[in-house]
Formats: structure tokens, sequence, C-alpha cells
């Protein structure tokens, strides 16, 4: 099942996208699928639906969530990501935060912030918590997790080469696309839904593919990463972790359109603009 968040005018609401063609990770707006709209807060109450239906292309899609405390993102968890930064992957998880004030959904620019010359897309599976996880187990942090959604991990590149921390480099305005839904894995006779352990991760820049990978190479798996995350923060309804992302980062300039994917939930795209 998936899960946007959209407006129609001034109220945002949830709804339950439907009737997707095969190819589900069309671009959002040129998709023949539809809404079901969803009274209240998905968060916090299991999805009814309003019996309205409105066509995807009449909404202006939102950011399926925006965390009320954290974005955490895990740095260098894959390998031969690790390797084109010039660096072993570290044993551990490298944890950071991007403020929510980063994030951003479909369509909206992307800001290249003006102290910074080289600003990268990361094509990215992120995680959706549900309830509140601390001093997790894998199997505990398994059963926290609502579903999942796309991120673009925007990293201002010079900067967290230059700068001792990687605060401005990764949490800057507008670097954290997010969406186009949550995806809500559904185990039925036809198998177990969404798997993220297997998942298709890409990037394109002006709708040429310029990062492809999958999540079968990640070094810490999504429940181990969950649990070493709340060994740090304690994390909340509605927070999202960054899984990292594969090789092939590259920059993005003014001007340009860029789209990250994960086969099997969707594609956010967002336009590259100057502050
Ligand atoms: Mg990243």
């Amino acid at each position: 099942m998936k899960i946007a968040r959209f407006s129609t005018g001034a109220e945002l609401r949830y709804g339950i996208v439907d009737g997707l063609p095969a190819d589900e990770a069309v671009p959002c707006g040129e998709s023949a699928g539809r809404l079901l709209a969803l009274k209240g807060d998905p968060f916090y109450t299991a999805p009814e639906a309003t019996g309205e239906a409105i066509a995807l292309t009449e909404v202006r899609l939102v950011s399926p969530v925006i965390p009320r405390s954290k974005v955490v993102g895990i740095g260098k968890n894959y390998a031969a990501h690790a390797a084109e930064m010039g660096t072993a992957a570290p044993p551990e998880p490298i944890v950071f935060i991007k403020p929510n004030t980063a994030v951003i959904g479909p369509d909206t620019p992307i800001v290249l912030p003006e102290w910074s010359d080289e600003v990268h897309y990361e094509a990215e599976l992120a995680v959706v918590i549900k309830s509140v996880v601390k001093n997790a187990s894998p199997l505990q942090a398994a059963a926290a997790i609502l579903g999942y959604t796309v991120a673009n991990d925007v990293t201002a590149r010079d900067c967290q080469r230059a700068d001792e921390t990687w605060t401005r480099a990764k949490a800057f305005d507008t670097s954290c696309p997010l969406g186009p839904w949550i995806e809500i894995p559904e185990p039925g006779a036809d198998g177990p839904g969404f798997d993220p352990a297997s998942a298709v991760v890409r990037a394109r820049v002006d709708g040429r593919i310029v990062q492809e990978g999958t999540t079968a190479d990640m070094i810490h798996p999504v429940p181990e990463l969950i649990a070493y995350v709340s060994r740090v923060f304690t994390l909340l309804p509605g927070d999202v972790v960054l899984t990292g992302t594969p090789a092939g980062v590259g920059e993005i300039r003014a001007g340009q359109r860029v789209a990250v994917e994960v086969e099997g939930i969707g594609s956010i795209s967002n336009p590259v603009v100057t502050s």
C-alpha cells in the first residue's frame, strides 16, 4: 500500500495511491493513478477511506512526512561509495542529522546554497518510523517501521570535505527531498511485498541515469541500522532514517532536474535552482 500526502488547495490530507500502471516508477504528475482520500493521520490511526477519489494529476503531492523531530542520515553504508569518496567503509555506521527544515516534497526546488560550489545528489532508500524506538534489537527495530520512501540526500560536497562536521554540508534548507509517498509492505499470497533488502536505487539528471545500485549491497541492512541509530537517539513516530547512497554520486547544477527512484516505491523529481 502506498500512502501519499497531498493538497488540492490549502488543506493537506493523506490518501492511498491506487491504479498506478505496472511501471510504478513513473514521475508523479504523469501517472494515471488516483488517490483514495483518508480520514485523519495514518501515523496515529488505521487508514480509513472517506470514499472520495481524486486523480493524481489533480493534486499537488507534498513530502509524505515532515518529521517532528529529525531525519537521521547514514554515511558510507555502501563499500563502493566509500571507495569513490577515497575512504574505506567505516566499521560502524556514520550517523548525522538533517533537520525537518531540510525536507521538501516532489517538484519543490532544491536551492543551491550560495556558499557552495559543488552540490551532489545521493539517491537513497528512506525508512519511516511508526513507533518510539530506543535501544532496540534489530527485530524490535523492524517492528517499529511504518514503511519506506525515497530520499535525495543532497550534499554540499566541497563543504563536507572542508568542514570539521557535516552539518553545513548535509543539513541546509531543501537538502532532503522525500517522497513521492510511503510504501507500506503488504505480505500476501504473491510474496512478501516490497523488500528493502533487494531494491534498485537510481538517480537521473535531466532524464539520464547517473547512479544505479541495489540495497542488497548495503553494509548494514535496515533493521541493524535502525537498531544502531536507536542506541544514539530515541526515534519517534514520523522520524525518517536515510540508509546511505550507492556509488555514482555526482554534481547537480541550476537549471537541471534531478530524480531519485527506488524500484517498488516510486520516484521523486525536483528542479535545481540558485538562491
Ligand atoms: Mg547520503
